[in-house]
This record gives structure tokens, C-alpha cells and sequence, in this order.
């Protein structure tokens, strides 16, 4: 079922926006990307935020507040399954 997939990997993508991903996973997050819609368009939207973030502020890493709201969104997906 791909719904087990999507609730590990959207719980992998912070980690994925941090950078902080190991290359195995990446791979399967790439790879599952492509054959599910739904998780690329939230990883647009978490791209999207930290983009956001960026602009604000440049160079610096995104805040602890923002990677604690990025994880309310991953755990309101996840619900949704
Ligand atoms: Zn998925």
C-alpha cells in the first residue's frame, strides 16, 4: 500500500529540506516521488515555506519555530493518509 510509504517518507522530508537526509533514503524518496503526486505536491509546499523563510532571511537556517510548524503540517498529512 502506498500510504504506508507516504506516512514514513512525509515524516522523512523534513529531514529532506534540512538536508540531512541520508543518501539511501533520498533515493527512495526520489524514486517514490515520482509515482506519487500528492507527496510532490507537499514537498512543494514545504519548499515553498522554507523558500519563504529564506527570502526573509538569507543565508541563515530555517528557525526552530519553523521546522516545529513544518512538523504540525507532516503530522496533519500523515492523519490524512
Ligand atoms: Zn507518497
Amino acid at each position: 500500500m502506498k500510504d504506508i510509504h507516504c506516512k514514513s517518507l512525509s515524516r522523512k522530508m523534513s529531514d529532506y529540506v534540512d538536508g540531512s537526509l541520508d543518501l539511501k533514503t533520498l533515493a527512495k524518496l526520489k524514486s517514490h516521488l515520482k509515482e506519487c503526486r500528492p507527496c510532490v505536491l507537499f514537498l512543494e509546499t514545504i519548499e515553498k515555506t522554507i523558500g519563504a523563510l529564506g527570502s526573509l532571511k538569507k543565508g541563515v537556517s530555517v528557525p526552530q519555530e519553523a521546522k516545529n510548524h513544518l512538523r504540525e503540517k507532516l503530522k496533519s498529512v500523515s492523519r490524512r493518509g
